[in-house]
């Protein structure tokens, strides 16, 4: 995440509604990519979900005729708002799902939603297991679902203690189902053989496997014995496809974390830490993809100086008596994913993140 400042010279956040120093009313322009100021009569108007609801602080041009920003206007379904409850963890939600549309803009993907292009389009159904018990977290079609009660931290909690994982987040679950969404429609689309098909093969495995027996394989059993060699998270070892979603997940994670210190003006080369040497064959691609070897130095330097930041991360949470802010570790195998994830970012859009 990049820095935002108010006219007023003040910090802004990717959240704020207002400046703290000045009061003036400030909102993110998703085209811009900027804080803007809220005024009556002013080049901006507050999202619906803002006014009403207090749960989007994205703008839009006052001129246009739409009343929800980019990224509430995916919404096909959205809480029951009877209950304030309901309101508070929607709120969460849509600031998760924000960053994510964010990320991908940034990164020039292209996010159409579904209300424009059903065919290719996006979109989001954020429903409560309270009142739909059967309703799971899950892409289907362009359509990413997600469990509202997840936005509640203890049950999130819980269902990260009882699946054993070291890290579960709203944020995550949104990059994770994005990374489904865009494999239906930038890789399902291509011929089998295709040098993109072949590669996803080459790294995440044959993704013809039953995905129904693979995920109740893994539910039962859980990961294999030493799957840290080989993927990011146990979940990922139960299929390639979601040993795809939990790669471009993290990716994105890398993207926005890294970026969020660099902005902030942590250089690396001042930090009293060696710098993490990866093996040249971390930063592969798969054969038959054109193999470019200033950008795998590129991704390296960049894995590296991520290395170094989540250290530094890791150092300070435990210095303040927390669990490890960056509970993972990257194997070689798992760097060649995310290498491979970063070469369908640039063939998707500009992969901005990775520059220097
Ligand atoms: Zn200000
Ligand atoms: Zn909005
Ligand atoms: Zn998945």
């Amino acid at each position: 995440m990049q820095r935002f400042t108010c006219d007023c010279g003040n910090v802004l956040f990717f959240g704020s509604f207002r400046c703290l120093k000045c009061g003036g009313e400030v909102g993110h322009d998703p085209g811009s990519r900027q804080m803007v100021r809220v005024r009556t009569g002013g080049m901006f108007k507050r999202c619906d979900n803002g006014v009403k609801h207090g749960v989007c602080n994205w703008v839009l041009p006052s001129k246009a005729a739409e009343t929800l920003c980019l990224a509430c206007d995916m919404n096909r379904t959205i809480p029951d708002l009877s209950s304030s409850r309901n309101l508070m963890l929607w709120g969460r939600m849509e600031m998760a799902k924000r960053r994510l549309i964010y990320t991908l803009r940034k990164m020039d993907i292209s996010l159409p939603s579904k209300k424009a292009n059903p065919q290719a389009g996006l979109a989001f159904d954020i429903v409560s297991t309270v009142s739909n018990p059967t309703v799971t977290t899950g892409h289907l079609n362009g359509v990413i679902t997600v469990n509202l009660e997840e936005a509640d931290d203890t049950y999130r909690q819980i269902n990260r203690q009882q699946l054993g994982e070291n890290s579960r987040t709203l944020l995550g679950h949104f990059r994770h189902e994005s990374a489904h969404y865009l494999w239906q429609r930038c890789l399902s689309e291509l011929a089998w053989d295709n040098p993109l098909r072949l590669a996803f093969r080459e790294r995440f495995g044959d993704e013809w496997q039953d995905y129904a027996a693979a995920l109740s394989r893994h539910y039962q059993k859980g990961a294999p014995a030493g799957w840290e060699q080989q993927y990011i998270t146990g979940y990922a070892a139960s299929h390639p496809w979601e040993d795809w979603a939990e790669t471009w997940a993290h990716y994105l994670q890398i993207i926005e974390g890294l970026e969020t210190s660099e902005c902030l003006g942590i250089d690396i080369r001042n930090l009293a830490l060696p710098l993490v040497m990866l093996p040249a064959e971390a930063g592969a691609l798969p054969a038959g993809l054109p193999q470019d070897s200033k950008a795998d130095g590129d991704f390296l330097a960049w894995l590296q100086r991520w290395m170094c930041v989540s250290t530094v991360l890791n150092e300070i949470s435990h210095s303040i008596g927390e669990a490890p802010l960056y509970p993972f570790v990257i194997p070689v195998r798992v760097a060649q994913k995310l290498r491979l994830a970063h070469h369908y970012a640039q063939v998707w859009g500009g992969a901005a993140g990775i520059e220097n």
